[in-house]
Formats: C-alpha cells, structure tokens, sequence
C-alpha cells in the first residue's frame, strides 16, 4: 500500500499492509484531514517517525467483532493499556503506556489502510459525508473544553486563533454561550464564523473588557501571553496549542491574576459525531483543497500556506 511517512523527510512510500493484533481491526482509509500537529511533528513534536495522519475515516475490512466489517467508522486515537494507574481512574487518554495514531508510536492514517483497537472505533451515521467525518477526531478536542470546564450561559468567552481548530473551538463554545468572539489573523477565515452569526475581531482589534475564560488556539507560543492578557483575574485560558518550539509567559501575571490555566487535548467522539450528524457544527466551508494520497507531498505543503484552511487526502 501507499503511505505517507516521516523519518527526517517527507516521501510518499509502498509498505506492506499492517497486520491488525489481537482486539484490533484494518481499516481502509477513505479520507483524512491534514492537522497543524502533523506539520509541527515534521518540526520535531513528540520525536514521531512513521506513518502520519491522526484525523481519518475508513470502512473496516477485518475485526473479530464481524458486526464492525463493513462499517463506516471513525477513530480515537489514544490506544491504550486498560491496566495503568490512569486507564484505572478512567483518565485512560493519559495511559502511560499508550499509543498514538500517527503521533507517537503507532503508524497514521495517511495511508491506504491504518489499524486500532476494535474499542478506539464509532460508527459514522450514513448522512454524514466523508470530507465532514474527517472532522471528527478535532471537533471531538473542542467538546474536551466542555467536559473538562462547565460554561454558563452568559460567559464572555473568547478564542483566540482562527484556523481550524479555533473554528471549531468557537462554534462549539457557541452552543453553550452566545457570548464568544473569535480572534484571528485573516478576515477570509473570520467570515466564515461571521455567516454564522459568530462575533469576530482581527488581532489588531481593541477587545472591551476581560473574559470569564480565554481559549488559546492559535498554534504560536505568543498565544499564551495575549490570552492571558484578556483574561480576568480568577477567570480561565484554555491552551490548546502544541507546537514544537514550547511557550513562554509572564507566570507571575498568571499568579497575581489567580489564573487557572488548563491544559486541554483529545475528547469525545460521540458529542461531535451528533454535532456533525445534526449540522449544528459546520465544516464544509472550511474545506480547501482535497487531494489524492499519491499527491501528499503537495498537500503537506498546501496544508502550511496562509490562503488554505482545512486539506484533506483521499486514498
Ligand atoms: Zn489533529
Ligand atoms: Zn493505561
């Protein structure tokens, strides 16, 4: 099969098919959305080699659950011990024996077929298409925020960063309060949240008053120290950024201002999957460019250009 894999450089290669283990199914890929994680793991994030691809939806062809072969589905990509001291507490995403789909240990889903445990997996409602379930696996690190924070109605929330996971950060705080407003860089990207009725401000904008919490998603190290500029004191910055260069921040702002700051990674499946099933989240216009695996390389550096947002691959 065709893979794309990283190992100092980028290169489009034939591989043997992945035999699944005991528990896991071989999934053949339909599609996968390009992440700024695998861009930042070509920088060096996370030391990963292999197979990229973490955002993907495929149709089991082998599993020993038959009831899955066939299927459509979509896939967390924590791969987990079940025995660890985490897997215990029921924080199994911070397995310390894990694996990670094309991040760390585990080879991606560029590629014509990819494998995971029989458990990772949820099945794709029919009505949702292939380039909207790609979505899944990011929109499902926006809810995160939701679990891990509750968001009262009325809070004035902003998000900083208007790529695509500051998208879909916005339009999902945007289900829980109308008071949000996303700040970005590129008013092409901004209009997107605008036709849906999201407030929007360039950088460059004078925001009014502090928030209750600020969401960091902008992809840059200098997002920490803006958001906690915004932020009011006791109030809440959510960092969602991993980049490969690390942050720095002014910690005793952080410590006079008594902010909470709260890391935030991988989340559940099932709200984004019924978000993108009912159209309550919408991905199409984030769509730029799809492109064939045998092209990847292209897409990659397409993935990186200031005029595009999302880019997905098709197998
Ligand atoms: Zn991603
Ligand atoms: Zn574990």
């Amino acid at each position: 099969m065709k893979a794309l894999v990283f190992d100092s450089s980028l290169q489009v290669v034939e591989m043997p098919i992945p035999v699944p283990e005991s528990g896991e199914a071989l999934i053949r890929v339909l599609a996968a959305g390009i992440c700024r994680t695998d861009s930042e793991i070509k920088r060096g994030y996370m030391k990963y080699r292999g197979v990229l691809g973490h955002e993907f939806v495929g149709v089991v062809e082998k599993a020993s659950n038959t009831y899955l072969v066939g299927k459509r589905v979509v896939g967390e990509i924590n791969c987990v011990c079940g025995r660890c001291v985490y897997c215990k507490m029921e924080m199994s995403r911070h397995c310390v024996n894990r694996t990670v789909l094309g991040i760390q240990d585990r080879p991606g889903a560029f590629a014509e077929y990819t494998t995971l445990p029989e458990t990772n997996l949820h099945l794709v409602p029919d009505g949702i298409h292939e380039d909207v379930a790609v979505f899944t696996e990011p929109l499902a690190a926006a809810f995160r925020i939701v679990e891990q924070l509750s968001i009262l109605a009325d809070d004035r929330i902003v998000v900083l960063g208007d790529g695509k996971l500051g998208q879909l950060v916005a339009q999902t705080l945007w289900l829980y309060s109308k008071n949000i407003v996303c700040v970005g860089r590129h008013r092409w990207k901004l209009d997107l949240l605008s036709r849906l009725g999201i407030a929007t401000a360039l950088n460059t904008d004078t925001l009014e008053g502090r928030a209750d919490v600020v969401v960091e998603a902008t992809g840059t190290p200098a997002g920490l120290q803006r958001a906690l500029a915004l932020v009011r004191p006791e109030g809440t910055v959510v960092l969602k950024t991993t980049c490969a260069e690390g942050f720095q921040m002014d910690a005793v702002g952080a410590v006079v201002n008594e902010v909470r700051i709260l890391g935030s990674r991988c989340g559940p499946f099932r709200p984004a999957l019924e978000a993108l099933a009912m159209g309550t989240i919408e991905t199409r216009p984030m769509v730029s460019e799809c492109y064939p695996l045998t092209d990847a390389l292209r897409a990659m550096t397409r993935a990186e250009a200031p005029d595009v947002m999302k880019i997905i691959l098709h197998m």
